[in-house]
């Protein structure tokens, strides 16, 4: 890693140790902020029961919409840019409907639809099989829904890849530094033999901002609180028709799509 172990597990804990009053840092990974109980969260923090992502296809009309949230994502997040598709590590992309959404497409789903870039990321589903193998509990799910990555205690198994049936985890064949053209110090970067993804942002949820793909968004990616009836996400699933990726898994994830159309 690009900081020691110490300054990981300091960072991991996320301002943890000023902004938690003490909470251990693997607590503060391990668990949602609302269930820190003995401590003192930090007052920023954004308290959730299930976070859940909307996002508004109709609103990414250009490469750059696309590109702005990628970017976001990636550069604080110190995912690297290997230029290899076979061993890329990726966060958040996109992808063409019918991989997006396989079973879901019919011939006459409208052409903008059909060719277009739909942002992907993980889902954390509510019942995620890549929990569920793990060996090591190195992924695991927290009581406010997120899927979270101990990069400690990935032994590189692969098997969460295996269990993940939308090919959200990456796993480093090489050590991601070398192909970093910047380092953002305030999060560590991983190592060979590892397997990583999108944690929606805990860390930034634990100092009181959305995760950063949504707020670099323009609105298009709204994050909120599932079982809030007040939270904006909930008035969009209210308002909207929505889909989300391979509804026949069982695996009911956290991200849904307005899928928009020729008139969005
Ligand atoms: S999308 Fe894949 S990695 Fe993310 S929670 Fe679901 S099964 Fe796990
Ligand atoms: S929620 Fe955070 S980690 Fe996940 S894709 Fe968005 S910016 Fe990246």
């Amino acid at each position: 890693m690009g900081m020691d172990r110490r300054e990981f597990l300091k960072l991991a804990g996320i301002t943890t140790i000023a902004g938690l009053g003490g909470m251990t840092a693997s607590t503060a990974l391990r668990k949602g902020l609302g269930e820190a109980s003995q401590v003192s969260p930090d007052p920023r923090a954004l308290v959730g029961k299930r976070w859940a992502m909307v996002i508004n296809m109709s609103k990414f009309k250009t490469d750059e919409d696309h590109a702005k949230v990628i970017n976001a994502c990636h550069s604080i997040h110190n995912v690297p840019n290997i230029g290899e598709p076979r061993h890329e590590i990726k966060w958040i992309w996109k992808e063409t409907y019918e991989h997006a959404f396989p079973g879901q497409e019919h011939e006459y789903i409208e052409e903008g639809v059909k060719h277009k870039p739909f942002i992907l990321l993980c889902n954390h589903c509510d019942n995620p099989p890549c929990v569920r193998v793990c060996p090591t509990k190195a992924t695991f799910k927290r009581s406010d829904g997120l899927v979270m990555q101990d990069m400690h205690r990935c032994i590189g198994c692969r098997f969460c890849m295996a269990g993940c049936p939308f090919g959200v985890r990456s796993f480093n064949f090489y050590d991601p530094r070398q192909f970093m053209t910047k380092e953002n110090r305030e999060y560590p970067t991983r190592t060979k033999g590892v397997v990583e993804k999108c944690t929606f942002c805990f860390e930034r949820l634990a100092v009181g901002l959305k995760p950063a793909c949504a707020e670099a968004s323009n609105g298009a990616m709204v994050f909120g609180d599932l079982k809030d009836p007040k939270s904006e996400v909930r008035e969009l699933l209210r308002t909207n028709y929505t889909i989300r990726r391979k509804p026949e898994l069982g695996t009911q994830p956290s991200v849904f799509y307005i899928v928009g159309g020729k008139n969005a």
